[in-house]
């Protein structure tokens, strides 16, 4: 078992060293930011439905009109 061999950065290519790195893969803080902000951002495409499991959840759980049904409001 040797020291691994530093890995590209994957935001500016550039070696990154992997040994005592918190910011690994990237080559630093800067780096990890960028790539955390491109997520963010959106401009990463993201396999799959779009659709916020959590906004799914809460539609389903919409109150209906209980207790009013069939009084008409001109009635
Ligand atoms: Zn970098």
């Amino acid at each position: 078992m040797s020291t691994r061999p530093p890995t590209p950065c994957p935001v500016c290519k550039s070696p990154a060293p992997w040994e005592a790195n918190p910011d690994r893969p990237f080559c630093s803080e800067r780096c990890r930011l960028i790539d955390l902000g491109r997520w963010v951002d959106g401009s990463y495409a993201i396999p799959g439905p779009a659709a916020d499991p959590l906004e799914v959840e809460a539609e389903r759980q919409v109150p209906s009109a209980e207790g009013q049904g069939g009084r008409e409001p001109w009635g």
